[in-house]
């Protein structure tokens, strides 16, 4: 295979396939199984299985209103969930498989133990080969859909390798395929196409624009409709330890300030704000696609620190940052809360 130049995807060794067949057989007997994706680590359960889903909740601490995002191989399963209106059918020859979940009316009859308390089911059909292997095979053996969030405790920073999926989980980690560090690094953007109009409810790496481009209409934000977004909570992604945005002129004062006082800080900026050894810092990428890979890495390396603050330099106002500038709010919004 020509793993050669212009593919960003990192190498992984994949998952064989018993180990495959292994996730199968737990999924379709009400486990849970965690699994790579181009976007982050999902903790998986079948989406028609009582046991599972409710098995995610648990062990997430996630509240139960919280619909999951059902993930299927293809639009032939997508089919199965939802009715495809036109701008469905759209986005899903333009984006997948890839980092986009479209919220969509349900079927009557279908399971909506995913679905929160909502008419609608939320559908990805990620692009990760071990994730599609995954669904394929799920979906051989009977399976309709697997529910995954971020494999992960709720509200804390997203899992994108399995070294991090075993730092939240614990004791309660589940059999976890491995797929390498995530490629994009930053949750699906999630279109929703329930209400007449499509809106914008969570940004990612395929931007507003791009979707708007094959549409041929506007897209609502995400204040045109009132989701259960666990994403769309101000405080989510949160770190243990205080987490400031600072924009970059006022860098250095911040850094010089929190010093004085004593306290022991980690920066996170394009150039070293220069203060010795009193202070850890980590160089920024200067571009979102780099930045968004390393974001939640990043964020757990300087949480494990032992530093009073993290400092993080704001990134630039441009569209191309948005989702990477939504992540940095909500974690800014949640940090230091425990
Ligand atoms: P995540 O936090 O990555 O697990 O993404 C879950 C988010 O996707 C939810 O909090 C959502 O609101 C959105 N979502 C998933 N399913 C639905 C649904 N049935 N209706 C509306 N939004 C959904
Ligand atoms: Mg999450």
């Amino acid at each position: 295979m020509n793993a050669g130049a212009g593919t960003a995807a990192p190498a992984h060794p994949g998952a064989g396939s018993e180990q495959i067949a292994e996730a199968v057989r737990r999924l379709r007997a009400g486990a849970v199984v965690a699994f790579p994706t181009e976007t982050v680590y999902g903790l998986g359960a079948d989406a028609e299985s009582a046991a599972g889903v409710a098995a995610i909740y648990r062990i997430k601490r996630r509240p139960s209103g919280h619909p999951l995002i059902v993930h299927v191989p293809d639009r032939a399963s997508a089919e199965y969930w939802a009715e495809i209106g036109p701008r469905a059918a759209a986005l899903m020859a333009a984006f997948w498989p890839g980092p986009l979940t479209l919220v969509l009316t349900r079927r009557p009859g279908v399971a909506a133990l995913a679905c929160g308390n909502e008419s609608t089911v939320g559908l990805r059909c990620p692009s990760h080969p071990v994730a599609r292997q995954l669904l394929a095979a799920f979906v051989a053996s009977g399976g309709h859909g697997i529910a995954a969030p971020s494999a992960n405790l709720f509200g804390r920073v997203s899992p994108t390798s399995v070294a991090h999926v075993f730092d939240d989980l614990g004791a309660e980690t589940p059999l976890v395929l491995e797929g390498g560090d995530s490629e994009h690094g930053v949750e699906s953007t999630i279109v929703d196409l329930s209400r007449g109009f499509p809106a914008l409810l969570r940004p990612g790496s395929i931007s507003a624009a791009q979707i708007e481009e094959v549409l041929e209409e506007p897209l609502e934000g995400p204040g045109a409709a009132a989701p259960r977004v666990a994403g769309a909570l101000a405080a989510h992604y949160a770190t243990a330890t205080a987490l400031e945005l600072v924009a970059p002129e006022a860098l250095a004062q911040r850094v010089a300030q929190c010093l004085e006082r004593g306290e022991r800080i980690a920066v996170w900026s394009q150039r070293n704000p220069g203060a010795g050894a009193a202070l850890t810092w980590e160089p920024a990428p200067m571009e979102p696609v780099a930045y968004a890979r390393r974001l939640y890495a990043t964020l757990r390396r300087l949480d494990a620190q032992s530093v009073n603050r993290i400092l993080v330099e704001e990134p630039p106002a441009a569209a191309q940052w948005l989702a990477v500038r939504d992540r940095l709010g909500r974690a800014q919004a949640g940090a230091g809360a425990r």
